[in-house]
């Protein structure tokens, strides 16, 4: 059975009217479960006109009051967590523990959010100037955007709108069409909490939903989430027309092991890192530097570990990965596999050609472990996003680092030693925003702020924590004094302190 899922306009579901849909799949099976519709321009128009008029009510309210929603919404949130992982891992495909996890991470925004009257106190100076007085506060943007990757679908958004709707803004979610159905149970547990129709909607749609909401002059602020290509479309587009944006991007994260690395705890964490969410992840680990010796005994370690990973739906108990997306990706990911062995690097465990009983429609591909990958390979410079693992070899600490910092992409990043001297040396000299010391994935959490450097974030600001309140509130500082105050007739001269 296909099931149409429209939209979450002005506090309930719409159906839309656009006769476009999508297809959305069943990983595991392979089947189309759902027909997600996608938005054209007049929808838009409509959802940003519905958001636009619920924003200053919302903007006026208590920012007190406002928390009071955010705390609903984070106790909603762990009442349906099952519900809602389940979802998660019928669209996207990834294990349920998984699904539960990027929930948490996304419940840990809203926590943080719930902070918010203390988090908008502003700045105040007595006595600037002789009575004069002079204060600086943060005020809401208005209509705020979120657009969003398939790999997080619950997770991702609650990046950004818990911190948006409690710093007074109104928002439209645009999630990724291929796992729509998370963010409109998000929608209506929103409601549920009290928030006031239309402050918070999602649209569902494609290229042309986007292009319309890039445009709209009522829409003040974007934030995108996806591949770079569209990431830094966005950010010109939007900026173009105005507004303030902020775009994530791709990534290709190296994890250097150094030959005094604890060998046990780095191969623990590259399965991990690697395979987790079949290579779904943003933060995920896809290039091993070993340096020196560590090269032939991490192999040695991983290859084994790597063919005895678990492959399987979502939802059995004992699955390790699961399928991807689309079939469209999984073929993708498998031709890295064909490409990595034309361009010469050695195929230690070759994922493809995995067929599960039962599930052989389903987007499986096994996970992929390359050793003596090198830089001129496509295989090591492009963002493959799937389970395979290249290994690359370094003579030395200075090489690994020169690596990851000539590389197109600056997400995350991780050293594993036991020298305090080179992790602090990597540490402060590595290009890439996000730095794991013997942490593969080094994800800060709500309270710190998430972005990377180079491709891999187009624009000012990382998402939550600190840097998400300023992106989602303008500056606005008064200077002020009483008529008591001294007179010293008009001045024709910049006012200086003597
Ligand atoms: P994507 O770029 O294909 O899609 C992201 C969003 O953009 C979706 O909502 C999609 O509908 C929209 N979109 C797609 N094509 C568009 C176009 N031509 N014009 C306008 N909008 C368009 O990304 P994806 O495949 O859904 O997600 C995977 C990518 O996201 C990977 O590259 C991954 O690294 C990246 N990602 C980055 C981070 C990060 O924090 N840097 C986090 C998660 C995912």
């Amino acid at each position: 059975m296909v099931t149409p899922i429209g939209h979450h306009v002005g506090g309930r579901r719409i159906t839309g009217t656009s006769r476009r849909s999508g297809p959305v799949y069943n990983p595991a099976t392979g089947e189309q479960t759902g027909a997600v519709a996608l938005a054209e321009a007049g929808e838009i128009a409509a959802a940003v006109a519905t958001a636009a008029a619920a924003w200053p009510a919302w903007a006026a309210t208590p920012p007190l009051l406002r928390a009071r929603v955010m705390f609903r919404f984070k106790q909603l949130l762990e009442s349906h967590a099952d519900e809602i992982a389940a979802v998660i891992s019928a669209e996207h495909g990834k294990v349920l523990s998984d699904a539960r996890g990027e929930l948490t991470r996304g419940i840990e925004v809203v926590e943080f959010a719930c902070g918010i009257p203390h988090l908008l106190k502003g700045e105040f100076s007595e006595n600037v100037g002789t009575g004069i007085d002079s204060w600086s506060i943060r005020q809401p943007l208005g209509v705020c955007v979120g657009i969003t990757p398939f790999n997080f679908p619950a997770m991702v958004p609650m990046w950004m709108f818990p911190v948006a709707l409690a710093c007074g803004n109104a928002f439209i979610l645009k999630p990724s069409e291929r796992d729509p159905s998370t963010a409109l149970i998000l929608a209506d547990l929103l409601a549920e909490a009290g928030l006031p129709a239309g402050v918070f909607n999602v649209v569902n749609g494609d290229k042309s939903a986007v292009d319309a909401l890039l445009a709209d002059p009522r829409v003040a602020a974007v934030s995108f989430v996806g591949s770079t290509p569209i990431a830094e479309y966005i950010y010109r587009t939007g900026a173009g027309h105005g507004k303030r944006v902020q775009a994530l991007g791709g990534a290709k994260n190296h994890m250097v092991v150094l030959p005094d690395a604890d060998l046990a705890q780095a191969t623990d964490a590259l399965i991990g890192a690697a395979y987790g969410s079949a290579g779904e992840r943003c933060m995920a680990i896809s290039v091993a530097v070993a340096v020196g010796s560590a090269g032939d005994a991490l192999v040695e370690r991983l290859a084994p570990r790597v063919r005895g990973i678990k492959v399987g739906p979502g939802n059995d108990p004992d699955a390790e990965m699961g399928p991807l997306v689309t079939r469209e990706h999984r073929d993708k990911v498998a031709s890295y596999i064909d490409l990595g062995l034309r361009e010469g690097a050695e195929l230690v465990v070759d994922g493809r050609g995995l067929t599960l009983q039962g599930y052989q429609d389903g987007f499986f591909l096994g996970p992929a472990l390359f050793d003596r990958v090198t830089p001129e390979m496509r295989l090591y410079q492009d963002e493959i996003f799937g389970p395979v693992l290249a290994v690359v070899r370094a003579p030395d600490f200075e090489t690994a680092l020169g690596l990851v910092n000539a590389h197109q992409y600056g997400n995350g990043t991780a050293v594993f030693t036991r020298d305090g001297d080179a992790a602090r040396s990597f540490v402060s000299r590595v290009e890439a925003g996000m730095v794991g010391v013997n942490v593969p994935i080094p994800v800060p959490l709500a309270f710190h702020s998430f972005g990377g450097w180079k491709r891999s974030l187009f624009g000012d600001h990382a998402v939550h924590g600190s840097e998400g309140v300023h992106f989602y509130t303008r500056l606005k500082t008064t200077t002020a004094r009483w008529p008591e105050g001294i007179r010293s007739g008009a001045s024709f001269t910049m006012p200086v302190m003597r």
